[in-house]
């Protein structure tokens, strides 16, 4: 208020209280701005990065890149509830190795996590981006397709199906033959929820082991 206040210094020097003040209050400022682009910016960077890494072994099968169960349930369940919302139908399948045992039996564990990566593969050509896919077993798999009808479902599955059973997978110069048993469910998700349609998905599957399999 227009007032200024001096001290006087042990020299008898006057000193401008309110400017000392000021600059110390800069000084500090400035050590708090060269601590936060030295030290703060780079740690929340590595805690970002920790935290998406994290996430990442969380949701994501390590063997086959795919979604692990429980990515697969999240994503499905919001899938499922946009779709309701949408009010249109949904088709889940899942899948299953045939005869895996034997894969890993003949050829050893290596040659049957190279058999699950390339069956992943496979599935990855046969959906789009807008459909989830997941590992949701050993040699289980399953694929939500919003929006898709039996018939459609239908389709795309007997493709895979034939896809796979038609092209042994190459496996240290030998050739891996498999064959998949799938089952698929069209649900309307007004009036079902998503793990009692995926329980369908699996029982429709077992009959398909039932009845031969492939
Ligand atoms: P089915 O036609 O009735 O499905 O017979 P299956 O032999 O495929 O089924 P079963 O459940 O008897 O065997 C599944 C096998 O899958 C047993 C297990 O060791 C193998 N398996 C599960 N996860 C992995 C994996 O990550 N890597 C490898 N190599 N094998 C796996
Ligand atoms: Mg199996
Ligand atoms: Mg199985």
């Amino acid at each position: 208020h227009g007032v200024v206040l001096h001290q006087r210094s042990s020299e008898g020097r006057l000193i401008n209280v309110q400017r000392l003040q000021w600059y110390i209050l800069g000084v500090v400022l400035l050590a708090l701005l060269v601590e936060a682009l030295t030290i703060f910016r780079p740690m929340i960077r590595r805690i970002v990065d920790y935290t998406s890494e994290i996430f990442r072994l969380a949701t994501v099968d390590a063997l086959t890149g795919a979604p692990n169960r429980r990515a697969f349930t999240d994503r499905g369940n919001e899938e499922f509830e946009r779709s309701r919302r949408a009010e249109v139908i949904v088709c889940i399948l899942t899948l299953d190795a045939d005869h895996f045992k034997n894969v890993n039996d003949t050829y050893g564990h290596a040659a049957g996590d190279a058999v699950l990566k390339a069956l992943a593969e496979a599935i990855r050509r046969v959906v789009r981006q807008s459909d989830v896919m997941g590992r949701i077993g050993g040699e289980e798999f399953a694929v939500l397709l919003p929006g898709t009808d039996l018939a459609g479902a239908t389709t795309l599955a007997e493709r895979l199906r034939m896809s796979v059973a038609a092209k042994p997978i190459s496996w240290e110069g030998q050739k891996i033959s498999l064959t998949v048993s799938i089952g698929i469910v069209e649900a309307n998700p007004a009036t079902i929820s998503f793990e009692k349609a995926l329980d369908c998905a699996d029982k429709a599957m077992y009959q398909a082991k039932g009845s031969g399999r492939n």
